[in-house]
Parts: C-alpha cells; structure tokens; sequence
C-alpha cells in the first residue's frame, strides 16, 4: 500500500458525504429540555420563551435515529446516488476502500464545532457533509490506518448556523504481538559492582569510607563528602513505597504486568522505594494490583528473571492489600 494508494483515496477529498439532509424533527423545546437534563445544564437560556438551543446540540437535530435517513436519501442527491444512511456512495466506496486496505476497525478520533447563529425552537434543519480530508497512512497505538475528517454544514432555512468536523480512524488493528524483552539495564563503568551483586541476588549499597554515608543509585564520589572510595553493605531487603507513580500511557508491553508473562499491555506502578538502610531506589511493586500500591507500604526485595536472563530486583508487597 504506497502513494499510489494514498493518492487515490485523497481524491475523495472534496467529495460529499451527504446530499440534502434534512433534520428530522425542527429544533424543539422537548429535545432542548432532555439535553439540558441529561448534562445538568440549568442554564435560563434554554428554557421559557425567547429559548435558544444549547450550541453544542448542533449535531444533535441532524440525527437520523435507529432508522437513518434512507428515507429521504432516496430523493436527494442530484449530484450523487445516496447510498446506505443517507451517505453518498462516494463516502460509501471510500469507506470501502479503506476495508479492502485492511483498515476494517474504526473509531472516532475527535470533532469541531463551530457556531454562526443559535438555533431556536421552529428552526427547520438541513445538512450536508463533504468529505474534507483523507490523511496519508498513519501508524497508531491501535493500529495502522486514515484519518478521516468529515465537515457538516448545518443550516437553519437558508442560513448556516454552524459547523460540525467529525474525525475517525480506519484501521487495521494491531495483531497480538509476542512481548517484546524487557529493557537492559544500562552497566558503566560507575554502576558495574551493582549489577554484578543483582546477578548474584545481592542488592549492594554504596558507602562512602570517608563519612560512611550510604548512596543509591552508585556514583564514583560521595555526594557529602566528596571522598571517591567507597565499599558496599548488602540491603536486608526490606523497604517500604516511599512515593509511586502509576504508568497509563504510553503502554509498554515490555513492562506491563511487571512480573514479565503473558499478558495485554496495561498500567503498572512504579515505586520509590526506601530501603531499610535509608537510600531509595526506582523500581516496580509486584504482587497487588497497579491501584493498590499506597505510600508506606511494606515491600519486600526480590530478584527476578525476567526473559529468562536479565535479572532485576524489583519490590514485592509484604501484605496482601485489600
Ligand atoms: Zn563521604
């Protein structure tokens, strides 16, 4: 699927959707007062006489409901054949076109509206939307596919009173991949007596031989004294969630559920643990879900192997939460 394809999908740009709709039913108080219901919306604009519509209802007076618009599709369209909904058939065959490029999912991605005149009780309703653009192949979290942005011209009567923009995706959805490996920790030469203790399930402190104060994460001076050598105590292992973070977004299927098998790609808790010893490290909390992990938390260290070699100590929940 190259240029060539993406040039012949753009040439439906331009091209309308739909021909000649009409409202279904004039702009009316009922339809207003379930609106302003349904969103809490008190406003005294809306109600008694003098009443307009809310704005954002734009779309709503131009919705066909269970039954579409193929009634009145059938005698509209001069310019071009109505097809299924009131939708032109060249919305019908991009659409198709979209399908036979695998982009067979879709979701709405996003709209606009734009607002020229408010619309009161009485209004009589018509619409037309054009097809305003068709984006080159883009590559999503969801999978590869076309922005398709559509642009509705809502009028009262004659005159345009606003705007509506609706964007969706078509796409091919991603296909369950393996899960990547986890990331390499990063060995300097700084950090390499860590990595060497993790290897052997040793978590190794740094202490300054100068003032004794420990550090974390390794550095090749004490930040109090300023003395470069140093030696190590072993952590005992206990901490507790000094500060977290819950990772949503972007999903990272290498670290997500942290214990490292099967599974979708979802949020994981990120911990500052503060080891017994006093020094704090960044690593995952296992063993309760993402939502569970709280600040001062008991946690406890252990090693795990995560792609059948990289070895990591990560921190598991010393109680069962709740
Ligand atoms: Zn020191």
């Amino acid at each position: 699927m190259g240029d060539e394809w993406d040039e012949r999908l753009k040439a439906y740009e331009g091209r309308a959707a739909v021909v000649g709709g009409v409202g279904k039913d004039p702009v009316n108080a009922p339809m207003i007062r379930h609106w302003c219901e349904a969103m809490g919306d008190t406003g005294p604009a809306y109600r008694g006489p003098g009443a307009v519509a809310p704005a954002t209802m734009l779309q709503v007076w131009t919705m066909g409901g269970l039954t579409g618009h193929a009634d009145q599709a059938d005698q509209a369209g001069q310019a071009e054949r109505a097809g299924r909904g009131g939708r032109t058939q060249a919305y019908d065959e991009l659409l198709a076109l979209l399908d036979e490029a695998g982009c067979t999912s879709v979701v709405a991605t996003d709209s606009e509206q734009e607002y020229l005149r408010p619309l009161r009780p009485g209004d009589e309703i018509t619409f037309d939307v054009v097809i305003e653009s068709v984006s080159a192949r883009k590559t999503t979290s969801l999978g590869s596919g076309y922005f398709v942005t559509t642009r509705m011209d809502v009028r009262a009567g004659a005159e345009l009173a606003g705007t509506h923009r609706f964007r969706i995706l078509k796409y091919a959805p991603v296909r369950q991949q393996p899960r990547p490996p986890r990331p390499r920790p990063v060995v300097n030469r700084d950090n390499a007596g860590f990595w060497e203790g993790v290897a052997r399930h040793r978590l190794l402190i740094q202490r300054c031989t100068g003032c004794a104060t420990l550090r974390h994460p390794w550095l090749p001076g004490c930040n109090a004294c300023g003395c470069p050598d140093w030696d190590t105590v072993e952590a005992s292992g206990a901490g507790t969630v000094y500060s977290y973070v819950v990772m949503h977004h972007p999903r990272f299927p290498a670290f997500s559920p942290p214990e490292g098998g099967p599974g979708p790609a979802g949020p994981y808790a990120v911990g500052l643990i503060e080891l017994a010893e006093g020094v704090r490290m960044v690593s995952n909390v296992i063993g309760v879900p993402y939502d569970k992990v709280r600040i001062g938390m008991p946690v406890r260290l252990v090693f795990h192997t995560y792609d059948g070699e990289s070895v990591l100590p990560v921190f598991r929940a010393a109680e069962e939460a709740a």
